[in-house]
């Protein structure tokens, strides 16, 4: 039988906007002492913004932000939804952008397809650096270090290819969530370790957690899908009672495998799904409370 402090804490927990999969799930929440925070969406607002668009190899800024546009309009990444709207607001007035044949997307890689622009079709690879050379591009010495100046100064920048060549990197910035610093401080408060997770660069993830108060040792970046999970297990092993908080496709599977998966609200579907604990609102200060609750809920039953 569930104790009914449980299921108060349930009931209480959605009116705090926690959604609570079930009773058992706010026990695990009691022990948890080390939490993975996934960067963006989940400590930054992951409403990226284009900064700037470089082109390469003889293309103009608008011929590779549309044609990047143009792929991303077909993905749900916050990357994606920042691309393709700046390739639409780019355009002229009436226009749209040129539809996407051939879609394939590769979670925390990037996105391919074939765009017809002015009459000629292009395949056109957007993402990381990995994902450029899954799709058989390799961007010469010169244009890496282009794309590792944009990094070094903390913007998200992500490689356009079109017909097998680099054409271009459009660099990105996000926006920390207001509430971020605060749950952080009080997370080590309760003594949890918070940690920083994410599959961007390293750049970009020491100013992220420089700013919120996560220690620089505490900080994986460049981590691809499979590798969040292997970063929970480890932890695990080492025998840290783990909570993962994130909002992708790419968080799924590490918050299945975590003791406690937190999906931001304004994720995807997919994290929701995986996830024990949904905060509505998605907010980290949210998630503290919910945290707050478990011990007081268990406390009073005891
Ligand atoms: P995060 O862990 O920050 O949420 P992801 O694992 O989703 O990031 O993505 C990791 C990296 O993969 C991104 O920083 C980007 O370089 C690349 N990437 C993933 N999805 C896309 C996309 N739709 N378009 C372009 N790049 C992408
Ligand atoms: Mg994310």
């Amino acid at each position: 039988a569930t104790p009914v402090g449980l299921l108060t804490g349930t009931g209480r927990g959605a009116q705090l906007g926690i959604l609570i999969k079930g009773p058992q799930v706010l026990e695990d929440t009691r022990s948890v002492n080390t939490i993975l925070l996934d960067k963006t969406g989940t400590v930054t607002s992951g409403k990226l913004a284009v900064d700037h668009t470089l082109a390469l190899n003889g293309h103009s800024d608008t011929t590779v932000l549309t044609l990047a546009g143009a792929v991303e309009a077909a993905s749900e990444h916050p990357i994606a939804h920042a691309i393709a709207a700046a390739a639409k607001a780019g355009l002229p007035d009436a226009a749209t952008l040129p539809g996407v044949d051939g879609f394939t997307s590769a979670p925390g890689g990037g996105v391919r397809g074939t765009v017809v622009l002015d009459g000629t079709a292009r395949t056109v690879v957007v993402g990381r650096s990995g994902w450029l050379e899954q799709n058989g591009v390799a961007p010469n010495a010169a244009q890496q270090g282009t794309l590792a100046a944009q990094e070094n100064g903390g913007a998200t920048a992500i490689w356009v290819a079109v017909d097998g060549q680099a054409a271009g990197i459009v660099s990105l910035r996000d926006t920390i969530k207001p509430g971020s610093a605060a749950a952080i401080a009080r997370l080590k408060e309760l003594g949890i370790r918070p940690m920083l997770l994410t599959g961007d660069n390293a750049a970009v993830a020491a100013q992220v957690a420089a700013a919120v108060g996560i220690a620089p040792g505490d900080v994986l970046a460049g981590v691809l899908p499979e590798g969040k999970v292997e970063a929970v297990r480890k932890l695990q092993q080492q025998g840290a009672i783990v909570a993962m908080a994130g909002d992708g496709v790419n968080d799924a599977a590490a918050l299945a495998q975590s003791d406690l998966g937190i999906a931001m609200g304004s994720g995807t579907d997919v994290a929701i799904e995986a996830a024990d604990l949904t905060v509505m609102g998605s907010d980290l200060g949210q998630l503290v409370q919910a945290i707050e609750l478990s011990r007081e809920t268990l406390r009073t039953i005891k």
